[in-house]
């Protein structure tokens, strides 16, 4: 996802440091404290501008939910939509997921979803994956030990890749599905921006679950 430079952004992340941080090494070991109450941490890497984990964290007000998006104009379209909601089991991040394990201490995280991650299909970008082991590791050392990492994408490609690079790191899968929306985990599945869109142009949507 690409969006235009939006000159307002940056000031109207910094304006909200309730809501959200470019600085999440700060609060390592100690997200429970920017929370209404204690709960199990959800977070999203790569949110888009926040669909998933806007309702996500409606639906769910017996979980804390963190959305991670690397771009400073599309994580304050997210921020937009939390300064009209204001949801108390919601905060997020305008940084770069490959420092997660920066950002989180060891067993912090209970789930880690990745929504239609960025392909990158050059075999030279595939270090930029986020199935790719150097992210694998650090989601390990992040999430809780019966913590489990949930992952959907229309991609072919890229899901073949993760489910080799997952088994080849290790890593149980609890589910694959190969059709989501055909599934009987369609009922309870939350769509993303992107899901919608190529769901609706009648592409297949994959879902993997899977644990270290
Ligand atoms: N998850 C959303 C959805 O399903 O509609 C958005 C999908 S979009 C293809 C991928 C998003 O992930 C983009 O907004 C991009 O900026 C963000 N992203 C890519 N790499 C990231 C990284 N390393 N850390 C955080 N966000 C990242």
């Amino acid at each position: 996802m690409r969006l235009r430079n939006k000159p307002w952004a940056r000031p109207l992340i910094e304006a909200n440091p309730q809501f959200i941080t470019t600085d999440p090494k700060k609060y390592r070991s100690e997200w429970q404290k920017r929370f209404k109450k204690i709960a199990p941490l959800f977070v999203e890497i790569g949110t888009g501008k926040g669909q998933f984990i806007i309702e996500m964290a409606q639906k769910h007000p017996e979980r804390n939910f963190i959305g991670i998006e690397l771009q400073t104009s599309v994580a304050a379209v997210v921020l937009k939509k939390q300064l009209e909601l204001k949801l108390d089991n919601l905060q997020l991040i305008c940084a770069n997921g490959s420092g997660v394990s920066e950002y989180f201490e060891d067993g912090e995280v209970a789930v880690i979803y990745l929504n239609f991650s960025d392909p990158w299909p050059k075999k030279k970008q595939a270090k930029r994956r986020l199935t790719y082991p150097t992210f694998l590791e650090q989601y390990k050392n992040v999430l809780e030990k019966k913590g489990h990492l949930e992952f959907k994408t229309d991609n072919r490609g890229l899901f073949e890749y993760s489910l080799k690079s997952m088994n080849n790191f290790g890593m149980i899968f609890d589910k694959i599905s190969l059709n989501l929306h055909q599934s009987d985990e369609a009922e309870d599945n939350v769509m993303t921006e992107y899901e919608e869109k190529f769901s609706q142009r009648g592409q297949v949507i994959y879902k993997l679950e899977a644990h270290f």
